[in-house]
């Protein structure tokens, strides 16, 4: 009967949630290890001005490989670690790494290249935030004025936990902000001038369908004259084509991120990239 049916599906559904709740658990104790394992590695993406094609900045993308899983994306860890707290740890050792990778690739030679890593908005519940990244720095020796630190529109105006404020702080130490995934969230435009930023990036789903979507062409020349004048500086993110490269370079994009130019590498494969070498 229908009503048989009706309660089958039901715990069919209640035993698929299950597993996935039993996975969720066995991958958060495989990732409390994995920071103790060495099994976390940053990548690294170049960032390139559009006038010159030289490399600018490089943004450092978290990679987990799971003994028996593989690759496992940070799209999948980077919430569950959020979820449980973990982030706060995790996102120490990217900083720290990161900062460690860019102060060794300054001092052999990639001067003034600048040093991005991704922040959650969990990192920012810690009142000593600042003052952690403030001794990263100097345990490092990375130059504050190269790292940037990416945060989306809604952490940079994240009203709960004094964000704002100590995004300030940490640019007053000369450290840079980007905003990342720009104009995907839904801030209010009479909001945009309170960005605490240097830096707008332009998210890859604007980017994506240039060649083809005139609304999308009027949008990211939209954003981009808005950043202009506003003071920000504009890279757009996730740039595949010359299409793309070419309409963002006649709309006077500053910088280009994307599987154009490289995709994110290791740090001993970037060494030996065409990009890395200049
Ligand atoms: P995101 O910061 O917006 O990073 C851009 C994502 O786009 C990266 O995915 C990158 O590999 C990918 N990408 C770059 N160029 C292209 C392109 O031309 N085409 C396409 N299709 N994709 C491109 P990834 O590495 O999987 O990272 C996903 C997200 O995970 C990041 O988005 C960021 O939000 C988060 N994430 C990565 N590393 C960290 C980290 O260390 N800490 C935190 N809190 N989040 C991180
Ligand atoms: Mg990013
Ligand atoms: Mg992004
Ligand atoms: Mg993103």
């Amino acid at each position: 009967s229908s009503k048989d049916n009706g309660k089958n599906r039901f715990t069919f559904c209640s035993l698929e949630m299950k597993h996935e709740t039993l996975e969720k658990v066995k991958l958060t104790n495989s990732l409390y290890r994995a920071l103790e394992r060495d099994e976390l590695a940053l990548h690294y993406q170049p960032q390139i001005d559009i006038r010159s094609g030289k490399l600018v900045g490089l943004e450092a993308l978290i990679r987990w490989t799971h003994p028996e899983h593989g690759i496992v994306s940070p799209g999948v860890f980077i919430p569950l670690a959020e979820q449980t707290g973990l982030i706060n740890a995790i996102g120490e050792w990217v900083i720290a790494t990161a900062c460690r990778q860019g102060a060794y690739w300054h001092k052999r030679g990639l001067e003034g290249v600048r040093m991005a890593v991704n922040l959650s908005v969990e990192q920012f519940k810690s009142s000593s935030f600042s003052d952690r990244i403030e001794s990263i720095l100097l345990d490092t020796g990375m130059s504050p004025e190269l790292l940037e630190l990416e945060v989306t529109e809604s952490i940079a105006l994240d009203d709960s936990y004094d964000v704002v404020n100590t995004l300030e702080k940490l640019r007053e130490s000369n450290i840079m902000v980007a905003i990342d995934d720009f104009g995907t969230e839904y801030s209010s435009l009479s909001r945009i001038k309170l960005l605490p930023a240097d830096r707008i990036k332009i998210d890859r789903q604007f980017v994506e369908s240039l060649a083809v979507d005139k609304r999308d062409r009027a949008v990211v020349r939209a954003i981009i004259e808005l950043a202009r004048n506003l003071d920000f500086k504009v890279i757009a993110e996730g740039v595949e084509t010359e299409e793309q490269v070419e309409f963002l370079k006649s709309q006077n994009c500053d910088e280009i991120q994307g599987y154009y130019y490289c995709r994110p590498l290791p740090p001993e494969e970037l060494e030996k990239s065409e990009i890395f070498n200049h």
